[in-house]
């Protein structure tokens, strides 16, 4: 779904005709207004939505409903998430990132993160590999225990590469 500007916004204007048949236009804020004073004054309304031309006789209409974004049917549209839900994922996700802390020859070193453990890494500035020492363990860092990953030596690859 698109988002767009409050004022943009269209709203779906519902009217039903004197002959009872119904139809729904999509309208603007300035559409609305315009056709609130056309019903108001009897004049027909003409306007233009997309590259199309709509005309309506208020004479002919028996009655009119406009779907604004306070209505259920917009909020059936946008689901407010509850913030409860988002921060047990944020927390969730939290416990399964593992730390790792990149030290690289060219002289950068980070830590960073990643969703799922890996034992080759890359330096974002110079793109070496840098391979994890799974014999230096965790070590510590300003956000937690990382994982050490190097390409300032020759790192013995364990069993599970
Ligand atoms: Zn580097």
């Amino acid at each position: 779904m698109y988002s767009s500007k409050q004022s943009d916004a269209l709203h779906i204007m519902t009217y039903t005709l004197n002959s009872g048949i119904k139809g729904t236009v999509p309208l603007s804020n300035q559409q609305i207004e315009e056709w609130l004073e056309s019903y108001r004054t009897n004049t027909r309304f003409i306007t233009s939505i997309g590259k199309e031309f709509f005309g309506l006789n208020p004479e002919l209409v028996a009655d009119f409903k406009v779907q604004n974004q306070f209505s259920d049917y917009q909020r059936v549209l946008v689901p407010n998430q509850p913030e409860e839900a988002v921060d047990h994922l944020s927390s969730a996700y939290k416990q399964n990132e593992i730390l790792i802390k990149v030290d690289c020859k060219c002289g950068t070193a980070y830590t960073t993160d990643s969703p799922f453990m890996r034992t080759k890494w890359y330096c974002t500035k110079c793109k070496e590999i840098v391979f994890l020492d799974p014999k230096k363990g965790k070590v510590e860092t300003s956000r937690g225990e990382a994982f050490y990953m190097t390409n300032k030596y020759f790192v013995e690859r364990g069993p599970i590469e």
